[in-house]
């Protein structure tokens, strides 16, 4: 990017879904590479950035067990799903030139390090994307709480929550609803008890009870990211 330095450390979480670049399944490489871009400028920027990415453009455990498969082997299937995203976003960081490393809740030594959290904030120290798949390792856990305890115990400053297709949080569907309110700011509180579409509870309530702040945006606009990591005033910012 153009002007100037940014610092702080980030958890991006990125949607699965956007991934996919609108066919909903699989990845879209064209995609990637954009988004590989944009974090690839705010680290030469000097903000360090670690990256949660969704697995909805997969498997979602919720979905397949509705058809009639094991919820916890959904889940896992839906953890490995992660996993190919994070090494489509490590291909194309390391075309940006941006040295990064997948950190997985599962191990699986031939593609990725463990996850290992003092490693993890040393790489981010050393300029390196961190990006942790496989979620929290567990079953019935979602991506969006993976990212809120990682951004937790790496000490990140803020959840950059990276949507598709929507620009932050609104008080219905927007895509339903033409009369839809979006809110600037928004406590914790409230998104729990509005049931407002930024994260599920578990996710929420880990921010709340610790005040990580979580900013909601769209993913896919030109030039988000670095706004985001810059505190522009984009999106919905979730706080106290
Ligand atoms: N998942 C899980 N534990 C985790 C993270 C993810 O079981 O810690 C599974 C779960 O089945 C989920 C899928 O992985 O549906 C994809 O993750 P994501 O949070 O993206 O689901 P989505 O939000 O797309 O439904």
């Amino acid at each position: 990017s153009d002007d100037g330095k940014v610092s702080g450390r980030f958890l991006l979480k990125l949607s699965g879904e956007a991934f996919s670049g609108g066919g909903g399944l699989g990845v879209d490489p064209d995609v990637v590479h954009k988004i590989a871009r944009e974090i690839a400028a705010v680290v030469r920027d000097g903000a360090e950035i670690a990256v949660v990415i969704g697995g909805g453009n997969f498997f979602r455990g919720a979905e397949l067990q509705q058809r009639g498969m094991d919820r916890a082997r959904s889940d896992y299937m839906g953890m490995l799903g992660t996993v190919m995203n994070c090494l489509a976003l490590q291909d194309f960081l390391e075309k940006e030139g941006i040295d990064s490393r997948v950190q997985t809740a599962i191990t699986m030594g031939q593609v990725a390090e463990p996850y290992i959290p003092l490693r993890a904030v040393r790489h981010l120290e050393k300029g390196r994307v961190v990006i942790f798949g496989a979620g929290m390792g567990m079953p019935y856990f979602s991506t969006d709480t993976t990212a809120a305890q990682r951004a937790l115990e790496i000490d990140a400053e803020a959840l950059l929550m990276g949507k598709n297709g929507v620009d932050g949080v609104y008080d219905s569907d927007p895509k339903k609803n033409p009369d839809a309110v979006k809110f600037d700011s928004l406590g914790y509180g409230e998104v729990i008890t509005r049931d407002l579409k930024v994260a599920d509870a578990t996710a929420i309530t880990l921010c709340r009870d610790n005040k990580l702040p979580i900013l909601v945006f769209e993913l896919l606009t030109e030039g988000n990211i670095a706004r985001a990591v810059k505190g522009e005033k984009i999106g919905t910012l979730v706080g106290d």
